[in-house]
């Protein structure tokens, strides 16, 4: 964890938390979708990531301060398998796959049964179609895309972590709406 992540955790020590977990291939734009929305980063460089990791930040929905603990891990599933405790607690995930690699699309199927074989049932799901920016070599068309997400009554959004187009949207969205979740279940 950053010594951000954790002066976060320190100041706002009340305010509810939500795990949060970042899923999908290896490639498709994980560690930068968390990079641009905590810190307003992006970056060329390909690297792997090694285990897994989380950041902390602080959003505000509905006037109500709500730390949101982000965890990213690689795809790389057969060197570093997704163990239980990845998934355990996690009240929300974006599922990413790469807009401009058709595979990464299909293997959403695969992370979405792993998810339900070993995630709280509630939990709230985004599929993400990373990489918008690419027009010219888009291989999974916004219609195909949001299609699956309803047929699997998962929100569905299209970012680019290299512009910053939706990638706010997409980590508040998903925090907004397990929060509403959670409060109807309460009612
Ligand atoms: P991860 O393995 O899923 O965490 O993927 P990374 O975040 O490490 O990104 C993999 C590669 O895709 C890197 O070379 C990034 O620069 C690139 N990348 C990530 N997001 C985008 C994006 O939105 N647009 C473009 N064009 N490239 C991206």
């Amino acid at each position: 964890m950053s010594t951000s992540s954790r002066r976060e955790e320190d100041n706002n020590a009340d305010a509810p938390f939500f795990k949060i977990i970042l899923i999908g291939d290896s490639g498709v734009g994980k560690s930068n979708l968390l990079s641009r929305f905590c810190h307003n980063k992006f970056t060329l460089q390909f690297n792997s990531t090694i285990g897994v990791e989380y950041t902390t930040k602080t959003l505000t929905i509905h006037g109500h301060p709500i730390m949101a603990q982000i965890w990213d891990t690689s795809g790389h599933t057969k060197l570093r398998p997704i163990t239980d405790a990845y998934y355990r607690g996690a009240a929300g995930a974006l599922l990413v796959y790469d807009v401009t690699r058709h595979i990464t699309f299909v293997n959403t199927h695969k992370w979405l049964a792993d998810l339900r074989n070993h995630a709280d049932p509630n939990m709230v799901v985004t599929l993400v179609g990373n990489k918008s920016d690419v027009r010219q070599s888009v291989m999974v068309s916004t219609e195909v895309g949001k299609s699956f997400a309803e047929k699997e009554s998962l929100y569905f959004v299209e970012t680019s972590a290299l512009r910053a187009t939706n990638v706010e949207h997409a980590f508040t969205d998903l925090v907004a709406n397990i929060y509403r979740n959670q409060v109807n279940r309460k009612r």
